[in-house]
């Protein structure tokens, strides 16, 4: 491509990609599939990759999200809630772990989680007791859900410990309660939600928590983002401490000790994920040694000890080229 046919189309991918991100992020109101918006940015991706002079911090490539809706309260997150670097491929894979081995010493093996596909939150827990609760926002800062959080029964409102705490997971509407609710949103003339995903999100951010109580979410918690007077090691350790102190963790999660058993697990859930009473687009495979994760740090966007995969498309989807930005 010529630099300034490239020059044009970059501008146009990062507009693009900028006004998807708000529709699904802010809205939660897709325009297009979850395959077509992945092709959109790794265009673009690719485009920065080869024309680093065109940096631009605005670019929706190193920005996380989106912007919190203005009628919640705004909560800052004591550390970021990132993003995830893409694998397609069992070889983007194989890159992955190069470049893991290539950053730490000694042995290196993986934690692979199901991708649930809801929400990202944030649930603080003061002497065992849930305080407060937040989206992921645009990272940095997300919107104060918590009366919509309490609303849901997996979470607990008391821990088996009294510890100072935040956790992140994913809140999520089950497949069954989606089509359920559809089905009275049709019957009631509503328009119904495009999946169970925006369904969940939509549920958390709105301002009436009876209406959130009545719409059967539930939550997997995978993460420790602050922990006071206890020390884990590894991401596993953490996860079956999470389950002790009460918090819903998902059981599907495998332990693997080399990049190849990491693809096995892949390929395992490409086959068996509509077996599952939940959707999930991905697996997050993380680098299991805490020690590990810390030594890696993170880009602006993502970390760089964990990558998720994406699964096929698994309906045919046609490659937006040269969508117009009247979408
Ligand atoms: P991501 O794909 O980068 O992954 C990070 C998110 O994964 C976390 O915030 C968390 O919510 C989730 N997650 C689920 N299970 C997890 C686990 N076990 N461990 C860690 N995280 C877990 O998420 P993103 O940055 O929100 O969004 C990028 C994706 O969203 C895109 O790849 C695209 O598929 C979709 N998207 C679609 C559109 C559209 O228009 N269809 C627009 C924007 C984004």
């Amino acid at each position: 491509m010529e630099q300034q046919q490239a020059e044009k189309r970059l501008n146009e991918l990062r507009k693009l990609v900028e006004e998807l991100g708000y529709h699904y992020y802010v809205l939660d109101q897709p325009k297009v599939s979850d395959a077509e918006y992945d092709a959109l940015m790794n265009e673009l991706i690719q485009l920065e990759d080869q024309y680093p002079e065109w940096f631009s911090e605005d670019s929706p490539t190193v920005r996380v999200g989106g912007e919190p809706l203005p009628f919640f309260e705004k909560v800052e997150h004591r550390s970021p809630m990132l993003s995830l670097g893409n694998a397609f491929s069992a070889d983007d894979l194989r890159d992955f772990d190069r470049r893991v081995k290539q950053l730490v010493e000694g042995d290196v093996s993986y934690s692979c989680e199901l991708k649930i596909d809801g929400l990202a939150v944030s649930l603080v827990y003061e002497n065992g007791r849930f305080v407060r609760g937040a989206t992921r926002g645009d990272g940095t800062v997300g919107e104060d859900i918590t009366a919509n959080l309490k609303t849901i029964p997996a979470i607990p409102l008391r821990l088996n410990e009294q510890v100072n705490i935040e956790v992140r997971g994913e809140a999520y509407m089950p497949k069954g309660s989606f089509i359920a609710l559809n089905v009275l949103k049709e019957q009631a003339g509503e328009e119904k939600f495009a999946n169970p995903r925006n369904a969940a999100a939509g549920s958390l951010r709105q301002l009436d928590p009876k209406l959130a109580a009545k719409r059967n979410l539930s939550i997997f918690v995978y993460a420790i983002g602050h922990l006071e007077g206890k020390e884990v090691s590894s991401h596993h350790e953490g996860i079956s401490y999470l389950r002790e102190l009460g918090f819903r963790t998902n059981q599907e999660s495998e332990h693997c000790s080399n990049i190849e058993e990491v693809i096995a697990f892949t390929e395992k859930w490409v086959e068996k994920r509509g077996e599952l009473p939940y959707e999930i687009d991905g697996i997050v495979i993380k680098v299991d040694r805490l020690d590990h994760q810390k030594e890696m740090g993170f880009t602006a966007k993502s970390p760089r000890w964990a990558i998720a995969y994406k699964f096929p498309a698994e309906e045919v989807v046609t490659i937006l080229k040269d969508i117009e930005l009247s979408i």
